[in-house]
């Protein structure tokens, strides 16, 4: 899990997902009953993918502008719609995302670069935004067929919309991130406890 400073948490979304598809959806948040979309322009979408580990700063192509955001925001929307609908056990169409994993054009490469050192890498295709995106759309897709719909699950607070993968021992994961939630929650009770005496 990435960790980021107290700064860093005011001005860009939570990295607290346990999964990188998941944190995905969290770039959208509820602050004090507004939704808040941290992606408004293509640096945004950018920022994010290097935080979140899905590439470096150095591979960063240059698209049209507010092509990035454009395909990011569509896809992060196709995604969350159908991890809704796998969540709540309902069919969804696959259809949209289905389009993006068509342009989602790669291949293996050898690269043999000492005589001990072979690799296999995998050259994708870039040419547009959506093909950039493709590696998100293809560890949805797997989330959405492999995932364990048990333990993905959303935060607890009744004001939080943000996702997670419970991955601890005891699978007993309720909130989004205990600074944020739990400690909301537990102010909460405190306070109703408070009044009732
Ligand atoms: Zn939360």
């Amino acid at each position: 899990m990435t960790t980021d400073s107290p700064d860093t948490l005011l001005n860009e979304p939570l990295l607290v997902a346990d999964d990188p598809v998941l944190d995905m959806l969290n770039t959208q948040a509820m602050a004090d009953g507004d939704v808040v979309d941290y992606w408004q322009n293509d640096g945004d979408v950018a920022r994010w993918l290097v935080r979140a580990g899905w590439f470096d700063a150095t591979q960063m192509p240059a698209f049209a502008e507010g092509a990035l955001m454009a395909s990011g925001v569509e896809l992060r929307e196709i995604i969350r719609k159908l991890l809704e609908q796998r969540k709540a056990g309902v069919q969804g169409d696959p259809a949209e995302l289905n389009a993006y994993l068509r342009k989602a054009l790669s291949h293996p490469q050898l690269v043999w670069d000492a005589p001990t050192g072979l690799r296999l890498d995998r050259v994708r295709k870039q040419q547009t935004a959506e093909q950039f995106l493709a590696p998100l759309a293809e560890a949805a897709a797997a989330l959405l067929v492999s995932g364990d719909f048990s333990l993905i699950r959303t935060c607890e607070h009744t004001e939080c919309v943000l996702w997670f993968y419970d991955r601890t021992k005891s699978h007993k994961r309720r909130w989004c991130s205990m600074a944020q939630c739990g400690n909301r929650h537990k102010v909460a009770e405190f306070r109703k406890r408070k009044l009732q005496v």
